[in-house]
């Protein structure tokens, strides 16, 4: 990579600046055992297997009476009911003896279906006599209500891939299966500061010409949601040799640095200058709004991504390009966003060459049904319309929005985990 000054640039589509950083993923490689119970949001190292059939045995999938088919068929009683002797009761978690054949056993849900009956009548279409035999009313279909072994896992089936990102299913599954530890990366270590000497911590008062750091908790607030742990570097004065020390301090502790702030063409950006002292950057121009500068580089060999500071543009970039690069990192292959298909309910201009992401909310059910409002102030420092959103209206370049046309949605449910 070569520093390249960013007006002379011409500018990345979407596309083209993430399959350029993602062409710079190296994913992690440390391995470490967790227990199933402590691998929400961890990534899988290595496929797991199933050592068992799910379920272990056939059983119940209803309360009522095991038969053995052949003694209920009408056919061969030529009756509206058959009347049969109850010889057990097996209850969850208890093996039952053979089928006395001629009887029915009293069976409840996830019992195991004894050996010699076939069918679990529903308890709704049986009465239990005082002489302890059961009226059944026929007919019933022959094997109905009985889960077979191995239904829903056969031993040996591949039931994770790697690189799936654990969510509760895949914890209960690999449960489901006996699997007590699962090999998963290591947590991604990510070094986090926000340039600006307009900057102040919630917590102090305001002087004149401050703000308050808003990005480092959206940033803190996004990387913990990643399963990310966060080396929290705090503000960073517009200040070369302070820019420096931060870089190093973050290179040294850190799998990724994420900045925000000091990456357009300003007197104050610092960190071009910085990054290009220790390492290398490159200064893209993406064709989006908002969000238009981002640096990515590499300081000690540690990849370095530079948001810009105005919130919502950080906020964007994070969302289209330091997400799926950390969702790399971390060891998943599959890592772009998937968009839906909504109605807009609203007019939007054109922004040429620069493909546009509204904050934007959903209305209604799917099916390419739902519409889309947008929120009415769609400045890159209305921090408000991200809060009010629940996804992204994607507008693409050279187009202007018609109420009633179709367009992507990128629901925050694709982009803030
Ligand atoms: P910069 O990218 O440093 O030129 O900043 C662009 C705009 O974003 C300026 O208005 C900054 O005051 C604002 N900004 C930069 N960093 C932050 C931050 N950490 N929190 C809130 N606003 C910020
Ligand atoms: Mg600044």
């Amino acid at each position: 990579m070569s520093t390249s000054d960013i007006s002379q640039q011409s500018m990345h589509s979407v596309e083209e600046a993430l399959d350029l950083l993602l062409s710079n993923v190296r994913p992690i490689t440390d391995i470490e055992s967790v227990h199933t119970m402590q691998t929400l949001g961890r990534v899988l190292a290595e496929a797991r297997y199933s050592r068992i059939n799910v379920p272990p045995a056939d059983n119940s999938a209803m309360d009522g009476y095991a038969v053995a088919s052949r003694d209920i068929m009408p056919e061969a009683s030529g009756k509206k009911e058959i009347k049969l002797p109850v010889s057990q009761r097996i209850t969850a978690g208890r093996a039952g003896n053979p089928l006395v054949p001629g009887t029915a056993a009293r069976i409840f849900t996830g019992a195991p279906v004894p050996l010699g009956a076939d069918t679990v009548v529903m308890q709704e279409y049986c009465r239990l006599d005082e002489d302890g035999m059961v009226t059944i009313q026929t007919p019933v279909t022959p094997g109905v209500n009985v889960r077979y072994a191995g239904e829903d896992i056969t031993k040996d089936d591949q039931i994770l891939a790697a690189g799936t990102k654990m969510a509760p299913q895949h914890m209960g599954l690999a449960a489901s299966t006996g699997l007590e530890e699962l090999p998963v990366y290591r947590r991604l270590r990510v070094a986090v500061f926000c340039t600006g000497n307009e900057l102040v911590e919630p917590g102090q008062p305001l002087k004149s010409g401050e703000i308050y750091n808003s990005n480092r908790y959206t940033l803190v607030g996004f990387l913990t949601a990643l399963g990310c742990e966060v080396v929290d570097i705090g503000i960073v004065r517009d200040d070369l040799e302070t820019t420096q020390e931060a870089l190093l301090t973050a290179a040294e502790q850190a799998d990724l640095i994420i900045t925000s702030g000091g990456v357009s063409v300003g007197d104050e950006d610092y960190v071009k200058i910085a990054v290009n002292r220790l390492g290398q950057i490159e200064m893209w121009k993406i064709a989006i709004k908002p969000g238009k500068p981002l640096a990515f580089g590499n300081v000690r060999s540690i990849p370095i991504i530079g948001l810009p500071g105005n919130p919502v543009s950080l906020f964007v970039t994070f969302c289209l390009f330091a997400r799926p690069f950390i969702l790399r990192l971390q060891g998943m292959k599959d890592v772009k966003p998937k968009s839906i298909s909504a109605v807009a309910d609203f007019e939007w201009p054109a922004a040429n060459k620069r493909r546009q992401f509204l904050r934007g909310k959903l209305n209604g059910a799917g099916n390419g049904n739902a519409t889309i409002k947008i929120y009415p102030h769609q400045g890159s420092g209305v921090l408000t319309s991200t809060g009010w959103a629940d996804g992204l209206a994607v507008i693409p370049e050279n187009r202007a929005v018609k109420r009633g046309d179709t367009m992507n949605f990128l629901p925050f449910s694709e982009l803030l985990s």
